[in-house]
């Protein structure tokens, strides 16, 4: 089987897919290769990973393995909290393009806002897209409050912001604010880490449109506009995540999976999030 997945045209035109396999805590190398393997082979074209994931030497191999050509693979990265601030986000950044063995990334994104450094850091990031080290800049875990302190300083807005985003925590307003702004929401933890996966709601639709929990949320997301990352290492779930473009969810359906939101994280949130580990 293969899937074809669509894209999403960025505020630059540059196409990211609505879907790619998201990679943290894939740390056993072989696993992890494997994972990404069999993603690319069934149709995935975007890997999410991190500096903090220690594993990005893997998604390098895997890419190089793969048989799927590098410029139609969508590489994103992430600069861990440790190495914010200017200079340190460039040195991070060689620092990840080595492991990754690559010549350039797709997305670069600030991972955490660390406070009194975040808009330097995404200085860099930006210098990095104008010196086409990589073809959009972005940002992680960015409130409104945040992304507002970066628009007075950059010249280019991100174009990407990765946040937490299920339909416990559907985030209506930042996805609003960005929308405004041009700026493409990415989900983490989609499935909300597996811990929505038994709601009563979503299992009833999913009964009714004859796939599973995880497809349910997943298109759920694609027809809000929202890309998604989810991560598994298990084939045949990596193949049931990548099914969901052939099948849509009625407005009612959609309603419904809309009023599930409570605001609830299964991550933490950015604006007390603890950046001592
Ligand atoms: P997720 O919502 O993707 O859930 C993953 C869990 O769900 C795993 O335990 C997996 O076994 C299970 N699962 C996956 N597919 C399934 C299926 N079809 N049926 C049943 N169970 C299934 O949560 P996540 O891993 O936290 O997030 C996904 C990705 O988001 C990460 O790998 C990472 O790339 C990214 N992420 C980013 C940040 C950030 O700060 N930017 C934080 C966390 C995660």
């Amino acid at each position: 089987m293969t899937v074809v997945i669509p894209t999403k045209t960025l505020a630059n035109g540059v196409k990211m897919p609505y879907l790619g396999l998201g990679v943290y805590k894939m740390t056993n190398r072989e696993e992890a290769i494997q994972a990404m393997r069999k993603a690319l082979e069934i149709g995935y074209r975007a890997i999410d990973t991190a500096a903090l994931y220690y594993n990005e030497e893997e998604v390098g191999e895997a890419i190089r393995t793969s048989g799927v050509r590098r410029e139609d693979i969508f590489v994103t990265t992430k600069v861990w909290n440790s190495d914010q601030g200017y200079d340190e986000t460039l040195r991070a950044f060689e620092t990840s393009l080595k492991k990754l063995g690559l010549d350039y990334v797709d997305l670069y994104l600030t991972h955490w806002p660390v406070e009194d450094k975040f808009v330097d850091t995404y200085r860099a990031i930006e210098r990095l897209y104008e010196e086409k080290m990589i073809r959009v800049p972005g940002v992680s875990n960015h409130h409104r409050h945040h992304l507002e302190k970066i628009f007075a300083k950059a010249n280019v807005k991100p174009m990407v912001n990765q946040v937490e985003l299920h339909p416990y925590l559907s985030q209506e307003e930042l996805r609003a604010f960005c929308k405004e702004n041009e700026i493409a929401v990415t989900a983490w933890s989609p499935l909300g880490r597996g811990g929505i996966l038994q709601d009563d709601a979503i299992m009833k639709i999913a009964g009714e449109v004859g796939k599973s929990a995880a497809q349910v949320i997943l298109r759920w997301h694609y027809q809000h506009d929202i890309i998604s990352i989810p991560k598994s290492v298990t084939p045949s779930r990596i193949e049931e995540n990548a099914q969901v473009f052939d099948f849509e969810l009625s407005a009612e359906q959609m309603g419904q999976l809309d009023q599930l939101n409570k605001n609830q994280r299964f991550g933490q949130n950015p604006d007390n999030f603890k950046f001592d580990f």
